[in-house]
């Protein structure tokens, strides 16, 4: 039914991750398919989630970013105001807007593989296809997919060091809890 390439870095999600992401996210993260994007330490940095939850809820945003310091990182990015910047460069700047109208697409048609969810049949994540909403769900999107699909989250990406080509860890610069560290970081030691 799709053309699509496989995600380039998708895994299976084994039962570490999903107790490393409740403690990225301090709650069950639902609806995971699998693992889209690892941190270099190989902790889940973006899960792959159904279309639609357990509960039957649509859940649209299917490459969602879990990682904390990175999540942080794009919190910052987002509070300097650079989304009102790139929604108004989409209204003038053809490339850009094209570009990111086939992520869009891309993010619809990857998010089919999974099933179908009328209700947000046409609705894909942070704000495409004509504005910039939610740099996390586009973050979450550009790392799964790899670069030069969604060129908005690939400029942002850019931005931070150590994201580009490759996601390099820095999951101990974000104040872990002590359990958090022993479970999940004990291997690396
Ligand atoms: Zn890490």
């Amino acid at each position: 039914m799709s053309a699509l390439p496989p995600l380039p870095f998708e895994s299976p999600t084994t039962p570490d991750d999903l107790e490393v992401m409740r403690e990225q996210l301090g709650r069950d993260m639902r609806g995971v398919v699998s693992i889209a994007r690892r941190c270099g330490c190989g902790r889940p940095a973006v899960v792959r989630t159904a279309p639609r939850l357990e509960d039957g809820t649509p859940f649209p945003t299917s490459l969602y970013l879990t990682l904390p310091w990175l999540t942080l990182d794009i919190s910052r990015i987002e509070a300097t105001g650079t989304m009102a910047d790139l929604t108004r460069r989409l209204e003038t700047d053809d490339e850009l807007a094209g570009g990111y109208r086939r992520a869009h697409e891309r993010y619809l048609a990857r998010r089919e593989e999974l099933g179908d969810a009328a209700e947000v049949r046409h609705v894909s994540a942070g704000g495409m296809p004509t504005r910039v909403k939610c740099l996390h769900a586009l973050a979450g999107q550009a790392l799964a997919e790899g670069e030069g699909i969604n060129p908005v989250a690939d400029e942002v990406l850019a931005t931070i060091d150590g994201v580009l080509p490759e996601l390099v860890c820095r999951c101990e610069s974000v104040d872990a809890t002590p359990d958090a560290a022993s479970d999940a970081t004990g291997e690396e030691a």
